[in-house]
């Protein structure tokens, strides 16, 4: 059986180019899109993906503005801060990084974030408009996913995916984006029952359940398609990616899968707000 690795880096490339002469016509009329992250605290994990997702603006001229708040930053402090960057005309995308500290209520805190700037597809509404298919920007992991599968010409319509989490970043939109491609789509999360059995009739199996190497080579279909959104500590995925590369038609790596696309995602999505406001 042939099998692909479904490699992120180039899907992630060549949105990034396609961002380059964009970036410049924007700046030519004296506009330069711009991120805002906001940090909470010291998760040393988060300080790493802001910086990556930093860094990645950098490249194609983004300009990025990042806030680092600290642990004892309360919610109405944090929306404070979000309605500031709302208002200002300079920013185009807000990005809060996710998990802040447990004692700020951060779905209150993602609902603050202006539509118009919700770039990481986190608000409510942002995820209402995905699910009925008009929203403009999805959730970035789950746009990253489904990117991938386009790039690789991997068919969609009819198929069973298995979503294996369901939180409201991306095995909810992921499903819903999906479901919206035609796909016949189960969405398991940590009171599903036989997972194994469910998973043997996946034609596409997709990991978001934030547990290492989760998910076993034995429980799949053979020839499945295989996207692993996991990213935990030691660069491990959610799939135990020797047991399931052995039965996959296609497997994302990990690193090098989903993440890099779920970065460029991000890009496109503040130089798109970039166009608009
Ligand atoms: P999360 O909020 O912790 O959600 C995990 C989901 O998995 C929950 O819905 C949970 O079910 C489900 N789950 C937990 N244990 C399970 C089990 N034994 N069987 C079936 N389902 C189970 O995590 P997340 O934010 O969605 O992230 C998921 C993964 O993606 C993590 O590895 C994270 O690092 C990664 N991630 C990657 C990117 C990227 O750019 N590549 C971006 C974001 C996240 P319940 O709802 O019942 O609790």
């Amino acid at each position: 059986m042939e099998k692909i690795i479904l490699d992120g880096r180039i899907v992630a490339q060549e949105v990034k180019d396609s961002l380059v002469n964009r970036v410049e016509v924007l700046k030519s009329r004296g506009k330069v899109p711009c991120l805002a992250t906001i940090l909470v605290g010291d998760n040393p994990s988060s300080e790493t993906y802001v910086r990556m997702k930093q860094n990645a603006c950098e490249t194609i001229g983004i300009k990025s503005i990042r806030i680092h708040l600290p642990e004892e930053t309360n919610t109405q402090d944090l929306i404070r801060r979000i309605h500031e960057l709302n208002n200002d005309d300079t920013i185009h995308g807000i990005l809060l990084q996710h998990p802040v500290p447990s004692h700020i209520d951060e779905r209150l805190a993602f609902e603050a974030i202006d539509i118009k700037k919700d770039v990481d597809g986190v608000t409510s509404a942002g995820y209402g408009q995905t699910a009925f298919g008009f929203g403009s920007y999805p959730s970035c992991t789950p746009s990253a996913i489904l990117r991938i599968l386009k790039y690789y010409q991997l068919s969609i319509e009819g198929k069973h995916v298995v979503v294996v989490g369901r939180s409201p970043i991306l095995g909810k939109p992921v499903s819903a984006l999906l479901l919206n491609e035609d796909a016949t789509v189960t969405t398991c999360h940590s009171k599903t029952r036989k997972l194994p059995d469910i998973l043997k009739q996946a034609d596409i199996v997709v990991a978001a359940v934030g547990k290492p190497e989760f998910i076993q080579g034995q429980w799949l279909k053979d020839g499945a398609v295989v996207l692993d959104a996991g990213y935990n500590k030691g660069n491990i995925g959610d799939i135990d990616y020797e047991s399931c590369y052995e039965v996959a038609s296609a497997i994302t790596p990990v690193p090098g899968g989903v993440g890099p696309v779920t970065i460029a995602t991000l890009l496109k999505h503040t130089v798109d707000a970039a166009e608009r406001l």
